[in-house]
């Protein structure tokens, strides 16, 4: 009666038939797709895995298991797992299918499949040359762990060979340590400039801000980058006093615009033709992170670059060395301001090279998130949202599927902020039906069928409960 789709999946070194509940609405309901019956690949290894958020995380390399402790990942932010093959002499070319699975704990919360033609072994630096699979940031979640197995790219394919790794890890899923983020917020304060008589307003229309909004995410580690534009606030001096007091001016507005403690601002403007010395921002290092004041920065109009290297100086991020830049992090490991470690930009599916790349705190190009900057940005992110409680805590929540006759289905703990629904009570059951619990659960109705999810309220984690039986709808 009962299907535990969740062990199943679990359970992938052999491809495993799944029934899938598919509610409407349900981000799970991609499953279905991903989790087709495919016949596992002959004659075909998988070499080696690599996990990337911005930084690059070398999960398996040449069929050996890389410890867990150099880089970090942000829970909620998306990332990019990339799948390198390699053949046996017996391989014939021909499309397969790399799948993974991503699990919380024992649950599994994604999968996500790519099919494309496999011809010969691949190289970290070749992005085209590996099975590249986004991870939605929402699966990525305090127990997180992956697996990996390599597919026939249709049900009916039947190539001979020989049976060789095509699913890692052998045994449970690969555990990830992961580190709570939340959300970067930016209050964007366009500045009305008047020193030159013009008032002049900088361009924030929407397309714009997205530009900005995409420039942040792809390269700091947050679950979510918010911009909130307020009205434009008018100054009289400018830059003609010194990019310093303009940035003193912004400051002293963070009341008049409404920030919270959190929230970052950034006065955007247009100078015309007042000459800018060659600068394009201004901002605080901020030091520590519980110090609103110093989350304050300003920059030219037109320049999410600008914007990423400000703000990371209000993260306390010093500058790191490089063509000029003035006061560099001696701590910064590179001393010549490249990023010391592989890149990924997930926003635009771009790779960086580690070494003809810049970290975004240098003055040298291209720039994109060093290695360094990355853990100390992890850490600061954290530590402004644990400081101020806006990181959207979640918690588990043991969810039941249940079909129009009735059967129900133990999808696991889903993670959520606060399950809406109806209020119902559910008696939870074990494998003999005896009746372990009675609680409350909140049951959210399918919208054309008679079948529901549901989600208990109360925190159960106890294995012996598989059923449950609404007993009351109130
Ligand atoms: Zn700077």
């Amino acid at each position: 009666m009962l299907s535990s789709i969740l062990l199943l999946a679990l359970s992938a070194c052999a491809p495993t038939p799944v029934s899938f509940l598919c509610l409407e609405d349900d981000p799970l309901c991609s499953l279905e797709e991903a989790l087709q019956d495919l016949p596992p690949a002959l004659s075909v290894d998988i070499e080696s895995v690599a996990f990337y958020q911005v930084t690059e995380k070398v999960l398996l390399e040449d069929g050996v298991e890389v410890g867990d402790d150099v880089v970090s990942v942000a829970q909620g932010r998306d990332a990019v797992l990339r799948v390198f093959l390699s053949p046996a002499d017996t391989y014939e070319e021909r499309d397969l299918s790399v799948r993974a699975y991503i699990y919380q704990g024992d649950a599994l919360v994604d999968a996500v499949i790519v099919t494309q033609n496999f011809k010969k072994e691949g190289s970290f630096s070749d992005l085209d040359s590996s099975f590249n699979l986004p991870i939605r940031g929402s699966a990525i979640g305090p127990d997180l762990a992956i697996a990996v197995e390599v597919l026939e790219a249709t049900e009916e394919a039947d190539y001979p060979g020989i049976q060789g790794r095509n699913s890692w890890p052998e045994e449970s899923a690969y555990s990830i340590k992961t580190t709570p983020t939340g959300p970067l917020k930016i209050v964007m304060v366009p500045i009305e400039y008047n020193a030159d008589n013009s008032g002049r307003l900088p361009n924030t229309e929407e397309d714009e801000m997205e530009r900005f909004r995409q420039a942040f995410y792809g390269q700091y580690p947050a679950d979510e980058v918010q911009i909130r534009v307020v009205e434009p606030q008018g100054t009289d001096i400018g830059i003609r006093n010194g990019w310093s007091a303009l940035l003193n001016e912004v400051t002293g507005l963070r009341d008049a615009v409404g920030a919270e403690d959190d929230e970052y601002v950034y006065g955007l403007f247009s100078p015309g033709e007042d000459p800018t010395g060659g600068t394009a921002g201004l901002c605080w290092v901020g030091y520590g992170p519980s110090d609103p004041g110093t989350k304050v920065c300003i920059g030219l109009s037109g320049s999410p670059g600008t914007a990423v290297h400000e703000v990371g100086h209000a993260h306390g991020r010093e500058h790191s060395p490089g063509c000029g830049a003035g006061s560099p992090d001696p701590e910064y490991p590179e001393s010549d301001g490249t990023l010391g470690s592989r890149a990924f930009d997930t926003t635009g599916n771009r790779m960086f090279e580690a070494a003809t790349t810049y970290d975004f705190m240098s003055y040298c190009g291209p720039t994109w998130t060093g290695a360094h900057t990355w853990e100390m940005l992890v850490e600061r992110v954290n530590s402004v949202n644990s400081i101020y409680g806006a990181y959207t805590q979640t918690d588990e929540y043991l969810t039941f599927l249940q079909d129009e006759r009735g059967e129900t289905t133990l999808l696991g703990q889903q993670w959520l902020s606060e399950p809406a629904g109806l209020a119902v009570r559910v008696e939870l059951l074990d494998d003999a039906g005896q009746v372990l619990y009675q609680v409350s659960g909140r049951s959210i109705p399918m919208d054309h069928a008679q079948g529901a999810m549901v989600r208990i309220i109360e925190p159960i984690d106890d294995a012996r409960v598989v059923d449950m039986r609404v007993v009351d709808w109130r």
